[in-house]
């Protein structure tokens, strides 16, 4: 590596500005991306420090002209080295340019700031306010005792709508500011719900399997031991008292916290917890906050005002300087496998930002993602098993429901008429249903209504989508046929696309259950702000019996009075049409049936599916997670998925039809050449597959179109190697410049 492309300052604007010098040779074993160094610049006269991003052997400008790097300063890698070495490895695992990868990290400050909105917040107890109320009237300081009454009403005041109405000045909030009576708050969308006199940071007293995990882990992170920690724990078994004690065993040692959280589960119910325990050393990151609080928020971890801060995926990048321990709550989720390039997984890389920090890792989910299991069992992490809900709390009833049975018996409703039963007997009793059809957005698949036989690819063993006209194709190899009209496995012609929607369901519901009142949550329903909450918030209310909805309704939220919940066709998500589509059903029939009897009475959760032997189902209804990973392990050796083997996908993208076609076709081809002069040169000992190219599982989005292309090995040191080969060949050829080309290394969501 002879060059090093430099950033001199951290900015939205500069970040696409890098600038190159040359390695000097006694430098060269000493360097690493991240690092600063100092360099000439302008005509030489002066020195800057700056950030190396990427170390390059290739001279982009006259070698002549190239200056070299004057030397490396004593300070070692500050925290944004830390940030932008963590860029580097994203981009090489990943796939980006360095630019998308440091835009991602790197809490990037605007040249022109936004304005933000303020607020006047009550630092106080209440008592101590109280007193100086007293003391302002007393002596007469009519504009503070103004602000100090409309604070006690209020709790926080909107800046600017105070300097309106209550003739708010500067002095006025300084003068109270010194006093240490209110506090000046930018962070306007989560605020602290808790006021000072609430934190309670007395913990409860863990059960003696919490209080052993904390210990444990504790005690491996004091040893050095870096593997992260997998917890394995049943909704409601406490894993997050588990996670707020080792949080607080950090703070201890002056370290910093991140916790992540799916954003759909970041809601009030579980911020609160956090902000009873910590005050106002939490902080909240969503992604509804604009690129100004973002950059607030950042910047108060930064002076150490916020020690945990608490968010989905991109809070993994706070620019803590000390960060003692991160931790991924749900860590099965989809979501922390980012959609948009680089193409990050939040639990790879927060990985990656402990080992670089020191940090440990915890983990925890009630369904593992196969991925961290497998992982656990080889040993790369440790695992702890909470098999138990805490007292108090049981797990449902899950019943099965054949619906060929129902076929058979002439009932072609999408209500059992165990299902049907059921909810008869809980209207009568007064009690809440949650009805769930775990529909993925796509097209459907082809099934037999009478012996549940669905049509899969022959290759990839993955369910063929039904397209228009009657195709149906497989989204992985390209593989097309046409659809049958007669089951090929018992010649039933109850055979077709298998399609059900929310709307449907709800009026079903409402024509059937007469005087019940049905509410319907999907994507549809909270298109609007605050749509997801109000609906979940008029149920909790109990404002209606049944509740209508998708994988929305599953998570994060307690119903106590929701005794039954009717998963309306397991078989929706089971065959999706990618490798993860069995997983994904065990986690949302585990989840959905979890819902049922979070009250005092137990709960009853009805699976109704055509294929009531396969495993997931099987192993959700008997809440029995060893025995579906070992199956599922089974079938991913067999095909070589993940994490059996590495997936790289390949996702082109154009609005011209015929050339995304052509662009496609080079791409393979180039793909198999690279392959060969890898084995040529003895790098690719592990076997690569090209795969496709096919149509994406969304073949059109927007006028473009969308092809894949995959890449299968079970080295993943070789599939990266076979990137970085074809990463600048995709750029410089000339046919493939209009094509949006993307990464995705061993993908979660289907493309
Ligand atoms: P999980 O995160 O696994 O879903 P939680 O930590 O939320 O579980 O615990 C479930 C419920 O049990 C919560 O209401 C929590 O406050 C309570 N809980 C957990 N551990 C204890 C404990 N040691 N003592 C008392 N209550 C506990
Ligand atoms: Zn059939
Ligand atoms: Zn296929």
């Amino acid at each position: 590596m002879k060059y090093a492309n430099v950033i001199v300052d951290i900015s939205l604007e500069k970040l696409d500005r890098t600038f190159q010098y040359r390695v000097p040779d006694e430098l060269e074993a000493s360097i690493r991306e991240g690092m600063q160094v100092l360099v000439p610049f302008g005509n030489g006269r002066r020195v800057l420090t700056a950030y190396v991003v990427e170390l390059t052997d290739e001279c982009e400008w006259d070698p002549e002209r190239v200056k070299d790097i004057i030397g490396i300063p004593e300070r070692g890698i500050p925290l944004e080295g830390q940030l932008i070495a963590l860029a580097s490895w994203m981009r090489r695992m990943y796939g980006s340019t360095m630019n998308q990868a440091l835009k991602t990290v790197l809490p990037v400050r605007k040249a022109v700031r936004e304005k933000v909105k303020k607020s006047l917040v009550l630092a106080v107890s209440w008592e101590e306010a109280e007193k100086y109320l007293a003391f302002f009237e007393k002596k007469h300081q009519k504009a503070r005792l103004r602000i100090l009454e409309a604070l006690l009403k209020e709790e926080r005041l909107d800046y600017t709508a105070a300097v309106k109405d209550l003739g708010l000045t500067a002095q006025t909030t300084k003068a109270l500011e010194e006093l240490g009576l209110v506090r000046l708050e930018t962070d306007t969308v989560f605020r602290n719900p808790v006021k000072p006199s609430e934190v309670q940071p007395h913990p409860v007293k863990l059960y003696p399997r919490q209080q052993e995990t904390v210990d444990s882990i504790l005690k491996r992170a004091a040893e050095g031991d870096r593997r992260p920690s997998l917890i394995h724990g049943v909704t409601g078994s406490g894993k997050t008292e588990i996670y707020m004690e080792l949080i607080a065993a950090v703070l201890e040692e002056g370290k910093q916290a991140v916790v992540l959280i799916p954003e759909i589960a970041l809601t009030f119910q579980t911020v609160l917890r956090f902000y009873k325990r910590f005050g106002d050393l939490v902080s909240i990151m969503h992604s509804r906050l604009s690129a100004g609080e973002r950059y607030d928020q950042f910047e108060r971890a930064r002076k150490g005002e916020v020690r945990v801060m608490i968010g989905p995926r991109s809070a993994l990048f706070t620019p803590f300087d000390k960060l003692g321990i991160i931790v991924i709550d749900e860590e099965h989720e989809g979501s922390y496998k980012s959609e948009t390039v680089p193409r990050y997984h939040a639990r790879e890389t927060a990985i990656e930002r402990a080992r670089m920090s020191g940090a440990f890792v915890v983990l925890g989910s009630a369904t593992p993602s196969v991925d961290s299991y497998e992982k656990a069992r080889i040993g790369d992490y440790q695992l702890y098993e909470l098999p138990l809900r805490v007292p108090g709390r049981t797990l449902p009833d899950t019943e099965i429901v054949d619906l060929r049975e129902e076929l058979r018996m002439g009932n072609r409703s999408i209500f059992s008429a165990r299902l049907r039963e059921l909810i008869e007997d809980r209207l009568a009793k007064k009690q809440q249903i949650m009805l769930f059809l775990n529909r993925r957005g796509y097209a459907g698949f082809v099934s037999c209504r009478a012996c549940g036989h669905v049509i899969k690819c022959p290759h990839c063993d993955v369910s063929l989508s039904l397209h228009t006209g009657g195709r149906m194709i497989c989204h992985y190899c390209g593989y097309q046929s046409a659809a049958p009209k007669k089951c090929p496995s018992c010649g039933s012609s109850y055979i077709g696309a298998f399609r059900a929607g929310t709307q449907q369901v709800t009026e079903l519901a409402a024509r059937e259950f007469p005087g019940a009142r049905v509410l319907r949550m999907d994507f549809d329903t909270t298109k609007q702000k605050g749509g997801h909450e109000r609906i979940l918030e008029a149920f909790s209310r109990h404002e209606a019996d049944i509740l209508v909805g998708t994988q929305m309704i599953v998570k994060g939220h307690d119903f106590p009075g929701v005794t039954l919940v009717g998963i309306l066709a397991a078989d929706l998500s089971l065959y999706a049409g990618d490798y993860h589509a069995s997983e994904r059903t065990f986690q949302l029939l585990t989840q959905a049936a979890g819902r049922a009897g979070r009250g005092a009475e137990k709960g009853t959760a009805v699976i109704q599916t055509y294929s009531p032997d396969h495993y997931s189902v099987k192993a959700a209804a008997a809440q029995d997670y060893e025995s579906f990973f070992r199956q599922e392990m089974e079938y991913r050796r067999l095909m070589q998925y993940p994490p059996a083997a590495h997936l790289l996908g390949l996702y082109l993208m154009s609005e011209k039809e015929d050339e995304l076609e052509r662009g496609a076709q080079v791409i393979k081809e180039l793909a198999l050449q690279a392959l060969k002069e890898m084995e040529k040169s003895g790098d690719a000992k592990a076997e690569i597959q090209v795969i496709g190219p096919a149509e994406a599982g969304v073949s059109k989005l927007r006028d473009v179109y969308r092809r894949v292309l995959y890449l299968k090995g079970s080295s993943l040191p070789a599939l990266l190697a076979w990137k970085e080969r074809i990463e600048p060949e995709l750029d410089h050829r000339e046919e493939l410049r209009i094509l949006n080309i993307q990464f995705d290394m061993d993908p979660v969501n289907p493309f």
